[in-house]
């Protein structure tokens, strides 16, 4: 069996990485992909259910999911996580344990600043942030360590969905 692909999509909450992975898993599957979403809310209720957002519990979540991201890549899966993933070192040990088993992997900086992300507040969670109600929100009161060197960067307050998803099917 072949090896899979690992797409991982990092950025703010707001920037747009669970509207892309939507729009992209049914692009893949239709060119033949099988394709697994990983989703870092739907991951906080289960497979990483109780851990915070301390930097620990952060890595702590990311290594759960590179975990079983590249357990599937390696058998011939597509798989899409979607997490804020805000620390550099914890994505770098994913891909790079990625790149170990062979498996083809992305890493997709899912953009847009924070005002604007702050403007969209798709979850009604910056303007609690904002207001100190919620403590250690990426962006506001925590940090996010933007990829350097991403395999494909999207400006989401400047491409239409359809163009960002056309940039990660580009770089397959
Ligand atoms: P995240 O998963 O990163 O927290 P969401 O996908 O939940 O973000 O929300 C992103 C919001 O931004 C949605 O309301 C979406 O419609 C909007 N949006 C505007 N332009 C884009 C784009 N180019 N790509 C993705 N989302 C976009």
């Amino acid at each position: 069996m072949s090896t899979g692909t690992l797409i991982w999509l990092t950025g703010l909450s707001g920037a747009g990485k669970t509207t892309i992975t939507q729009a992209l898993a049914p692009r893949l599957t239709a060119l033949g992909h099988k394709v697994e979403i990983l989703d870092g809310d739907a991951v906080r209720e289960t497979l990483s259910k109780g851990l915070g957002f301390s930097k620990e519990d952060r890595d702590t979540n990311i290594k759960r999911i590179g975990f079983v991201a590249n357990l599937l890549a390696k058998h011939g899966i597509t798989v899409l996580v979607s997490a804020i993933s805000p620390y550099r070192d914890a994505r770098r040990e994913v891909l790079l344990e990625a790149a170990k088993n062979g498996v083809k992997a992305l890493e997709v900086f899912v953009d847009a600043p924070l005002d604007v992300v702050s403007a969209r507040d798709v979850k009604g969670l910056y303007k609690k942030a904002i207001a100190g109600e919620i403590k250690h929100f990426t962006g506001v009161s925590d940090p996010y360590e933007a990829p350097l060197e991403p395999d494909v960067h999207i400006r989401t307050d400047q491409k239409t969905l359809e163009q960002s998803v056309d940039a990660i099917l580009e770089r397959l």
